[in-house]
């Protein structure tokens, strides 16, 4: 219960790693804003969150547009009385060879994976510094933000992003007494991966399922990671625990990319 009273905002929280970034969040002690483009997902999310006896609010917003970021912050701060901890979560995933991509897929992916964290970033800086206080920012990067995939360029590239902006943001905002670090996962079994699959089938001609099954094969410790598994270190990364680390993104994937 070491963050018990803090406020909390999870961006893509209404399913996958964010949905349980939310719940472990609120289990530690924390009220917590649930935002998403998807409002049933997460006002059935707030549900869970208010049987644990928290404090839940949710946000319709779209982390690529900075009016809507900033929008999101203010309704977290005003509707929870306060702000200490933003987990820039959401992003997509793109299954598409560089020989092929489009500027419109490369637009539509680095508006959502790199444009929605650095306003995060951006928006969540700014109000910790307006209230005189210290905060916590954590951001999605991925294994591919360490080592990119054959078709998952682009991808990959959006999540080496998050590291830089990672990396500049906890130079920047350490003697305010803001930590930014990053959580790395490996191949959790969201709903992600099943569009992940079905996209490498279809451009491979893999079966349905075995571009899942090869990647899990991979991993040392021999099962695909859950939603649970990213949430227990994203707990620890809000944490007090966490005060004296700031600009790392650590892996967190089970044994598959060793840095
Ligand atoms: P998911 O697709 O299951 O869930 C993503 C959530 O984000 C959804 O609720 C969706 O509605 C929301 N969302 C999408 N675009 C949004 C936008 N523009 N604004 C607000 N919300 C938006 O994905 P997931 O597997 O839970 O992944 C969460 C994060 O973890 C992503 O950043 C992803 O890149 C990263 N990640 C996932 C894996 C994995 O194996 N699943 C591995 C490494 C990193």
């Amino acid at each position: 219960m070491s963050i018990t009273g803090k406020v909390a905002l999870v961006t893509g929280a209404g399913q996958g790693i964010g949905r349980a970034i939310a719940l472990r969040l609120a289990r530690d002690g924390a009220d917590v804003a649930l935002v998403d483009i998807n409002a049933s997902k997460i006002n059935q999310v707030a549900g869970e969150i208010a049987e644990l006896g928290r404090k839940a609010t949710v946000f319709v917003a779209d982390v690529s547009q900075l009016d809507q970021v900033v929008a999101a912050v203010e309704h977290t701060y005003s509707t929870l009385g306060g702000f200490d901890i933003i987990v820039n979560n959401a992003g997509v995933a793109q299954v598409e060879s560089l020989l092929e991509v489009t500027p419109e897929q490369v637009d539509r992916i680095l508006r959502i994976n790199v444009q929605g964290v650095l306003w995060g970033i951006q928006v969540a800086g700014k109000k910790f510094k307006s209230l005189g206080q210290r905060g916590k920012i954590i951001n999605a990067c991925s294994i591919a933000g360490h080592e990119a995939f054959a078709l998952l360029g682009v991808y990959s590239a959006t999540k080496f992003a998050v590291r830089a902006l990672t990396q500049a943001a906890a130079k920047e905002l350490a003697s305010d007494g803001i930590t930014v670090n990053a959580y790395c996962p490996g191949v959790v079994g969201t709903d992600m991966w099943v569009e992940i699959d079905q996209r490498m089938a279809d451009i491979t001609g893999a079966e349905v399922g075995a571009t899942y099954k090869k990647y899990v094969d991979g991993i040392a410790l021999g099962r695909a990671e859950t939603p649970d598994d990213v949430a227990g270190f994203v707990s620890y990364l809000a944490s007090p625990d966490a005060d004296y680390m700031t600009g790392q993104a650590p892996l967190i994937d089970g044994g598959m990319v060793y840095r």
